[in-house]
């Protein structure tokens, strides 16, 4: 089942998406909810991001390939950081170029875990029980604030629209085998599959369940495979008027144009 988030007659809904149609949900989608008959064709209407997080958790390092292009020793524990709800967007909404920092800003393609239920030192084996399902997410990074201005990550993945997901929650899938990839203006950039995530799904839920509370609606970016702008020869940064696009296997599409802050 395909969940989004709508803005309809200026209410913001949740719908079922089936195929070209999309049933208004009545309810709390973390709760106990029903469709109405109430339908819209989603091509009238705009994609939100698919929630409205209280927690934005993302990980480092947390693919094979992509430790081994920043030659780092594969890491022992789920490497965590926080990104601000501030800088939460949906599909088809502008990545904005900071005017503080706008020549070093990266794409990375992340299998994004959106948690159904609050989560408190879980077991890898319910794990899958407290998740409501799976979107694409765009963890947006300023390289130059991220790896030489600051000497921690808050402000270089912390500017507005640093973290866009969407385009709506698939609930019926398996997160350990699925291929993703991410293209810039048609071009493949990166190409991987989830199978190569050093910490699983249901592992990081378990991991980040015994540092946290996580709460209905959190969202868990897993982290990015190889091929990131800041490690090609040369580098390729976003620029206004850019694309970008994660697509993830059995989800779907989060695309995004790229706009300067200044332009
Ligand atoms: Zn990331």
């Amino acid at each position: 089942m395909k969940i989004g988030r709508i803005k309809h007659n200026d209410k913001v809904s949740h719908v079922e998406i089936d195929g070209d149609k999309a049933s208004i949900i009545s309810g709390d989608i973390f709760g106990s909810w029903s469709k109405t008959e109430d339908k819209v064709p989603p091509s009238n209407v705009e994609l939100l991001a698919p929630v409205d997080p209280q927690q934005v958790i993302a990980l480092g390092l947390n693919y094979r390939g992509h430790a081994g292009e920043f030659n780092e020793a594969l890491p022992e524990e789920p490497l965590l950081f926080l990104k601000g709800v501030n800088a939460v967007t949906g599909p088809g909404q502008p990545i904005v170029l900071p005017a503080m920092a706008p020549d070093e800003v990266d794409y990375e393609a992340e299998l994004v875990i959106v948690m159904g239920k609050q989560a408190k030192n879980v077991s890898e084996d319910e794990a899958g029980d407290y998740v409501l399902g799976y979107t694409c997410g765009n963890d947006v990074s300023a390289r130059d604030c991220q790896l030489r201005r600051d000497s921690q990550w808050a402000r270089g993945k912390g500017f507005d629209t640093f973290a866009p997901i969407g385009p709506w929650i698939e609930t019926d899938i398996d997160p350990d085998n699925l291929d993703i990839s991410c293209t810039l203006n048609g071009q493949i950039m990166q190409e991987s599959n989830t199978s190569d995530l050093i910490f699983s799904c249901r592992k990081l839920v378990a991991f980040l369940s015994r540092c946290m509370t996580l709460y209905p609606g959190s969202v868990i970016m897993t982290g990015t495979p190889s091929g990131v702008g800041v490690k090609r020869k040369p580098p390729v940064f976003l620029g206004d008027g850019d694309t970008v696009t994660v697509e993830i296997e059995g989800i779907g599409k989060l695309t995004n144009h790229v706009v300067s802050e200044t332009s």
